[in-house]
């Protein structure tokens, strides 16, 4: 440890450590520029998968950028701060994943630069603000608009987010992209005039077996659950839901209270008014009208018995999460005590069934009215394929919700980002001074992303960068992108290669917003001993590269 620190020695505890100023800047650009590293081959339809092996060695294979930073466990800070980029892409726009990190990277690359040259940290972080805001600025006025209804550009939008995905062709892509539009369709809903998509009620459920087509669209909830008895009817029409967060079950003394049963009458009697206790409680369900019950708590097998003898079917141990999305797939309202259960608190559905999927029974629950809630069942022949269907069906109902609530898109291929770099350039010239540069720097950091297209295309980037460069400076030459498979530029329009406004702005957002708290640092402390299981701070170049 440095010991002209200002005694620091003297109060950090043992084994502690700290980088200081300019080589703490430098390594933490280096750890955020290598984690950028490891998503960029991935990027684009031309990108590669990684295979990700766990400690337990399960395998995963995907392309998915908050997969596999998430899957890698890094441990440096900052490392973890790219990570948590892709974390909140993920949560609020579900698209752009990979895109948000290879930004964050670069941009802090090109502030790099910067500070060699001797500019301050702070001058850098007042540029790259004010260039973040700009670029948002332009992105919008180069968007166009959609509306929810418009489904051939939705469809576009899906089929371009699952680009890079590697699930099958053309066919599995389009089946696919139609279940999110589907689902995306069913569960918006209009408030105060805007369009509003809560991701939370399209349930994507998944098991292996099948095809990618036989991905199927639920109009309700799939429970992954069977029927409690099997002597409950396996398939019911119009059925009549309730929902219970109640216990069919009778509740053991919490304190150690001793029951003495002294005659064999006295245990009779006492066994008959437990059951008495479960059966009303059956009576009180149907009396109610249901003739399916969800429960989130046990069943006792009495209890089971006397529902099956009254012809309800009942799934019990059923998640918080499920119980929700039946409420709204269903109309019917969770009741906590079965004594407050009555007739208007039951939900419907056109039919509830169990069925044998993959060897395991789970609960279909479907052809409800117009439910706020569905599910998209995905199928594919191997976990790895399920899993990768299941992460591009995320990626795909973001693109699409993203898509139809702000009304607004983009043309993908680098060429948005063509602009974003031409106009911040403009920008920088206006603002003048040493800002300049840092918003030439934003600009600069902006063209990683038709390069990196390029060059996982197999191309040459520069020369595809000047070729739009150029084409960009003439208003009809906006739409040029990367075109992938010729190794050189032409009309994304024409090619389909649309991208929801959202994605875009927050992909710019969170890159930013990192790369500023990234740049912010001069002083790291850690505590966390040396030698310890975890390690320091200092980069570990085995798990970066
Ligand atoms: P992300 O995780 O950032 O969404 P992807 O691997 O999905 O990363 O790649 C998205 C990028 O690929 C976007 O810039 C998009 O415009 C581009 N892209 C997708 N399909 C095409 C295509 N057919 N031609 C050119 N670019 C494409
Ligand atoms: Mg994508």
């Amino acid at each position: 440890m440095p010991e002209n620190q200002n005694g620091q020695y003297l109060i950090l505890p043992e084994g502690a450590s700290r980088i200081l100023g300019r080589e703490a800047q430098r390594q933490n650009i280096m750890v955020a520029y290598a984690v950028a590293g490891i998503v960029k081959t991935t990027l684009g339809p031309m990108g590669m998968d990684k295979m990700l092996i766990s400690e337990l060695g399960d395998i995963v294979i995907t392309n998915d950028g908050a997969t596999i930073l998430d899957e890698m466990k890094v441990d440096h800070p900052v490392a973890r701060i790219m990570v948590e980029i892709a974390k909140t892409q993920d949560k609020e726009v579900g698209d752009g994943t990979t895109t948000a990190v290879i930004l964050a990277g670069e941009l802090l690359k090109s502030a790099g630069n910067l500070l060699e040259q001797g500019i301050h940290p702070t001058i850098v972080v007042k540029g790259y603000k004010d260039a973040a805001i700009k670029a948002k600025e332009i992105l919008v006025a180069n968007s166009s608009n959609i509306s929810i209804d418009d489904t051939d550009k939705l469809e576009r939008i899906a089929v371009i987010a699952m680009s890079s995905k590697n699930i099958g062709g053309d066919s599995a892509k389009k089946h696919l992209a139609k279940l999110a539009i589907m689902a995306v369709k069913q569960v918006a809903t209009v408030v105060n005039g805007k369009t509003v998509v809560d991701h939370d009620f399209i349930k994507v459920e998944k098991k292996e077996g099948g095809s990618i087509e036989d991905t199927e669209f639920i109009n309700g909830v799939l429970v992954d659950k069977e029927i409690a008895h099997p002597g409950m009817p396996k398939s019911t029409k119009n059925a009549k839901i309730a929902l219970l967060d109640v216990a069919l079950e009778i509740e053991k003394t919490e304190t150690d209270a001793r029951i003495e049963i002294t005659s064999p009458d006295q245990m009779q009697a006492f066994l008959a008014q437990e059951e008495k206790m479960l059966k009303d409680m059956v009576e009180k369900i149907s009396k109610s009208g249901a003739n399916v019950v969800f429960i989130q708590k046990g069943i006792d097998d009495v209890a089971q018995h006397y529902l099956a003898k009254n012809g309800i079917t009942a799934v019990r141990r059923v998640k918080k999460s499920d119980m929700e999305k039946l409420a709204k797939a269903t109309g019917a309202r969770l009741v906590t005590s079965l004594d407050d259960l009555e007739a208007a608190d039951l939900g419907f559905a056109g039919m509830v069934e169990e069925r044998k999927i993959a060897g395991e029974q789970m609960v279909f629950v479907e052809k409800c009215k117009d439910p706020k809630s569905v599910t998209i069942f995905a199928r594919g022949s191997t976990p790895q394929v399920v899993n990768e269907v299941e992460r591009s069906l995320n990626d795909v109902i973001g693109a699409v919700s993203s898509a139809a609530e702000t009304g607004k898109y983009v043309i993908g291929g680098g060429a948005i980002e063509i602009d974003i770099a031409t106009g911040l350039r403009e920008y920088a010239i206006d603002v003048g001074g040493k800002e300049q540069l840092a918003i030439h720097a934003f600009a600069d950091a902006m063209e990683v992303v038709p390069k990196t297209l390029t060059e996982n295309a197999g191309g040459d980037p520069i020369d595809v960068l000047v070729k739009l460069r150029q084409e960009h400076k003439k208003k009809s030459g906006k739409v040029f992108g990367v075109d992938i498979y010729k190794e050189s530029i032409s009309d994304m329009e024409k090619q389909g290669v649309i991208e929801p406004l959202k994605v875009k702005m927050q992909a710019i957002s969170s890159a930013s917003e990192a790369a500023e708290i990234i740049l912010r640092i001069d002083d790291m402390i850690s505590s966390r001993s040396r030698g310890g299981p975890a390690g320091g701070m200092g980069p570990h170049p085995g798990e970066m590269e």
